[in-house]
């Protein structure tokens, strides 16, 4: 990290950097009850789960939580607790088989024409249905003699036409090193699209900044960038303000979202999701249905549930702000569309 290059003119004027505002993320369970004024006994918070999987939430992020509310949809997506300490049927730490899927240190392989690099193996949130909670992220992170052999890798398979900046937060990583990578990528010819999967400028809009626009920009492959947004309560103006930075230098804005138990599984969030997206110039893209992760089994939402969902938002949303229904497959070649998958289990 490079927070201590940013120039301080003014204490009044200071503007914190995105560095600044990851450094001052919450870690702590009880200072963000605090915050919120909420009183630690309404709530099952987990110091066992904390110690397995810890807190982590920037405060941009926090500053959209209702308070005083143990039922806020932006909190539940980041307190740690009780119920992740339960098992359940079917959730495992790696249940979309990635470990296998991991020919080389740095890149994850399993669809034609695409391939994934495990940019930075650190996350700016911490959210507690993610599958990658139990991921070997220590194995993954690169010096820059293998990002070369991850490079090689790239090169050599002609059949590649987009790469995508995962994590972690690919955005978690600094600029010089986005830049450097990004003009690597560029100079393999067959390479057309970058697509950066992220929540960083979601939970620190400011990360959108001179430098970040710099290596999008200053590139012949074409930028998409995938949000993650659950909620619409996550879109602020500073968001907002974010998106439109990205879409006046032509970087296309796509999200994608997790179906979760309480938070955003019900037909009246989902369609203000989809609005408030287009509103602010991002196009729904997938939602997926929540990957089968030890630990997330209370965020679950039935697939029946999920099929009165999807019924429901083609009935209430014009077809482009309908996201597509998916959930992913170990060892399959695509994301799967769900309908599918009611059909073969029903
Ligand atoms: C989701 C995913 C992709 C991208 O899939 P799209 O359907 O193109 O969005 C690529 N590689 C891996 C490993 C993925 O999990
Ligand atoms: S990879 Fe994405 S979903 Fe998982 S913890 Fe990081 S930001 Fe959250």
């Amino acid at each position: 990290m490079t927070a201590d290059i940013i120039p301080h003119t003014s204490i009044e004027a200071h503007q914190p950097s995105w560095q600044e505002e990851l450094a001052a993320a919450i870690r702590n369970p009880a200072e963000l009850l605090e915050r919120l004024e909420i009183n630690p006994t309404q709530l099952d918070a987990s110091p066992v789960a904390q110690q397995a999987w810890s807190l982590r939430v920037p405060l941009p992020y926090v500053q959209r939580m209702k308070k005083g509310d143990i039922d806020d949809p932006l909190l539940k997506q980041v307190l740690p607790l009780g119920a992740e300490m339960l098992t359940a049927p079917g959730f495992s730490s790696d249940p979309l088989g990635e470990e296998d899927a991991n020919p080389i240190p740095g890149v994850v392989h399993k669809y034609h024409g695409r391939a994934l690099l495990i940019i930075s193996p650190a996350c700016a949130i911490h959210c507690r249905y993610c599958f990658r909670r139990h991921f070997p992220y220590e194995d993954n992170t690169l010096g820059r003699k293998e990002w070369q052999t991850a490079l090689d890798y790239l090169a050599r398979d002609e059949s590649i036409s987009e790469v995508i900046y995962s994590g972690g937060d690919p955005l978690a990583a600094n600029d010089n090193f986005l830049l450097w990578i990004t003009e690597q990528i560029a100079a393999i010819p067959h390479i057309k699209r970058l697509r950066i999967h992220t929540r960083l400028p979601l939970v620190i809009p400011s990360r959108i900044d001179p430098g970040c626009l710099h290596w999008m920009t200053a590139t012949r492959l074409k930028v998409v960038m995938v949000w993650h947004i659950n909620h619409p309560n996550e879109i602020d103006q500073a968001v907002s303000q974010a998106a439109q930075r990205l879409k006046r230098h032509g970087i296309e804005l796509l999200n994608q979202s997790v179906l979760l138990h309480q938070i955003n599984d019900s037909s009246a969030t989902l369609v203000a999701l989809s609005e408030q997206l287009f509103e602010t110039g991002i196009m729904p893209y997938y939602i997926h249905r929540l990957d089968k992760v030890a630990g997330a089994a209370h965020f679950n939402v039935s697939d029946a549930k999920i099929q009165q969902l999807q019924r429901e938002l083609l009935t209430l949303l014009p077809g482009y702000l309908v996201p597509k229904f998916v959930y992913e497959q170990a060892a399959a070649p695509s994301k799967q569309p769900l309908s599918l998958l009611i059909k073969a289990d029903s």
